[in-house]
């Protein structure tokens, strides 16, 4: 079923899929499936027993007629944070938005929507992590002539109620950055609410540490 929406465009209305055929109608149940796949390679991962990045050639081979990932990943642009490296997953499993401190605007929210219901992915992990430099960024009030004030300034809100507290402060502003972030999805209409509200979307956030490797799910469902 999955290698059908493969094939649909962008040209297809996003709504109008949402509203007149759901698109997980006869694969109601995975969603859990999704979460065991993302903990089980980054066990592996953390085990260095990883078993997705062999063979190459094959793998590039079995994806040139489609895609069918199982998961949407939102993260950072970290270099040490790459979903297919730390989740152990081959080409063609992660459908992934990477913007520094894993904000997302409307060219984001239009990649995950078009992950959803046109690849047929049924989770959305939205993952910060440990050292963030644009979550500290924002956290400090640095300031900049540039784009990257940007991003600080969609960080900042969800930041603002650590700040004057004493313990862990980055690490508590980085999650509830995950958690502003996730909240955006899961009221972001026409497409990821109504999914959500149907029960065929899952939107979970997380937190990898750098130093060992391992993902912290922060509401597991
Ligand atoms: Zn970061």
């Amino acid at each position: 079923m999955k290698k059908i929406f493969a094939k649909f465009t962008f040209a297809l209305s996003l709504a109008s899929i949402v509203s007149s055929a759901p698109v997980f109608a006869a694969e109601a149940a995975p969603l859990k499936n999704a979460l065991n796949k993302l903990i089980d390679g980054n066990q592996r991962y953390v085990n260095s027993a990883t078993v997705c990045h062999e063979d190459w050639s094959a793998k590039r081979l079995a994806q040139t007629q489609g895609q069918a990932p199982f998961a949407v990943i939102v993260t950072c642009s970290d270099s040490r944070v790459p979903p297919e490296i730390i989740f152990d997953q081959a080409l063609g499993s992660l459908f992934v938005i990477r913007v520094a401190g894993n904000v997302v605007d409307d060219f984001a929210i239009g990649s995950i929507e078009y992950g959803v219901t046109v690849l047929g992915a049924d989770t959305v992990l939205v993952l910060g992590h440990s050292n963030c430099g644009a979550v500290d960024g924002a956290l400090k009030g640095l300031k900049f002539d540039n784009h990257i004030q940007e991003v600080l300034n969609a960080i900042q809100p969800a930041v603002e109620s650590v700040k004057g507290t004493s313990r862990n402060v980055l690490e508590k502003a980085i999650k509830l950055n995950v958690t502003h972030v996730e909240g955006k999805l899961k009221s972001s209409k026409p497409v990821l609410a109504k999914l959500l509200e149907q029960g065929k979307l899952s939107i979970l956030g997380g937190y990898y540490d750098l130093a060992t490797g391992k993902v912290e799910f922060l509401d597991k469902p």
